[in-house]
């Protein structure tokens, strides 16, 4: 996954193209992304066991990471990220505007 928990992002594509957020979590199997306030859908509610608050409760549902961008932290641009391996045999990741190493 090139894009990690904690990234700013950007969405380019689908209903909140444009929109910047937080990635909260991601699913490397799915290749899915959830970002803080992107693709937010309202759900109707009934009080159950489990919910004890009956109404609209909104929730980010994931979405591909093929609709987003990295922003670099370091020029914030949107960016794609290129893999590099470095000396310790891991893999760093490399902002392709900048050059830098992104953490
Ligand atoms: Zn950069």
């Amino acid at each position: 996954m090139k894009i990690r928990k904690g990234d700013n992002v950007l969405v380019i594509k689908g209903r909140d193209r444009g929109r910047q957020g937080r990635v909260v979590q991601s699913f490397p199997k799915s290749n899915q992304v959830q970002v803080e306030g992107v693709n937010v859908v309202k759900r109707h509610a009934k009080a159950t066991s489990t919910v004890r608050q009956a109404g609209i409760i909104e929730k980010e549902m994931p979405l591909s990471i093929a609709k987003v961008v990295l922003i670099c932290p370091i020029c914030n641009k949107p960016t794609k990220v290129r893999g590099k391996s470095i000396a310790d045999g891991s893999n760093a990741r490399l902002c392709s505007k900048c050059e830098e190493i992104i953490e």
